[in-house]
């Protein structure tokens, strides 16, 4: 247990789910939300110990989270450095790295930018959980010029989530997660949109009837938090548009294999897929 108290700005699914993980371990958690109403539900779950919606109620805390939608981070954080001591850490969750630390490197030195590679579909307070980071990757992106010990301050309450623990560029975190994280929510939601266009009620209505496990977990991301899929869009725009073109690509080689009945060319290549998924899910092992 320790006494460093610990601010949270933006106390959502992922904010929230922060607050209690650390109130779990004994830290003091100091929260701000935008709505008087989000404080009282914080107070009420126990995802906080003083709940406010002022910024200066954080001039108290060594290390604070932003954990607002993407379009607040910079906002928010040149409206609260006027209450900040010279050597309090700010770190993020955004789920875009590059665009986020250009904003706040005239703003704040002492930043440490973070992704915590864990989400639901549901968003808000309400759907905070506890164990959200338990064994899911969290990138941090420091700088060359990042204090090495903000750095590893921030490491230590990562680690103590139960996440695993990653570095990368921020550049090469955009890549990245253009791959496995924005790449499936465009093509989980162009999933659902397809099916939504089908023509034939009769059928529309017996798609939606027998939709099980399969269409669950291939429409999950896509049927998440629309800001947050816009923010990314507009945040990641170039990488993610690489990607999406790859996508496109790479359906056409599968229709141009089914349009000329190449059966053992298209066994051959979800062979390969299936071969490959796993590289995916080593931090998840138990994945189905
Ligand atoms: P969320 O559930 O919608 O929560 C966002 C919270 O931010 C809301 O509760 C809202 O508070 C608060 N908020 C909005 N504007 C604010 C402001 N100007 N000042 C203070 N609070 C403000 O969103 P989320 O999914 O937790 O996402 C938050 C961040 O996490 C985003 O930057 C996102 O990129 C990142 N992230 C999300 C996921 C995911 O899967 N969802 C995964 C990794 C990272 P009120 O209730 O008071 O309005």
């Amino acid at each position: 247990m320790t006494t460093t108290s610990v601010g949270i700005v933006g106390l959502g699914l992922i904010g929230g789910s922060l607050g209690l993980s650390l109130r779990a371990q004994g830290r003091e958690v100091i929260g701000i939300a935008q709505r008087e109403e989000t404080c009282q539900l914080a107070l009420a779950r126990g995802v906080v110990d003083v709940a406010s919606t002022q910024l200066s109620r954080l001039a108290s805390a060594a290390v604070i989270f932003i954990c607002t939608p993407i379009p607040a981070i910079a906002p928010t954080v040149k409206q609260l450095v006027p209450h900040l001591a010279p050597t309090t850490i700010l770190t993020d969750v955004a789920s875009v790295k590059q665009p986020i630390l250009t904003a706040i490197a005239p703003l704040w030195d002492n930043f440490v930018g973070g992704h915590p590679m864990a989400g639901t579909a549901a968003q808000g307070i309400t759907a905070a959980q506890a164990d959200l980071f338990v064994g899911a990757p969290y990138v941090l992106t420091p700088e060359p010029q990042t204090p090495a010990a903000s750095v590893a301050q921030v490491a230590a309450l990562i680690e103590s989530l139960g996440a695993r623990l990653a570095y990368c560029s921020a550049a090469d975190h955009d890549r990245a997660v253009a791959w496995i994280s924005h790449l499936p929510l465009f093509a989980s939601a162009t999933l659902i949109a397809a099916c939504e266009a089908e023509p034939e009620a009769t059928v529309l209505a017996l798609a939606r009837q027998f939709a099980s496990s399969g269409f669950r977990d291939t429409s999950r991301v896509g049927g998440g938090n629309p800001a947050l899929g816009e923010a990314i869009a507009r945040a990641n725009r170039e990488e993610l548009l690489r990607v999406l073109y790859r996508y496109r690509q790479t359906l056409d080689g599968a229709i141009a294999q089914i349009e000329a009945a190449d059966w053992a060319g298209l066994e051959q290549w979800l062979t390969a897929t299936a071969r490959a998924r796993p590289d995916y899910l080593q931090t998840n092992p138990d994945s189905p």
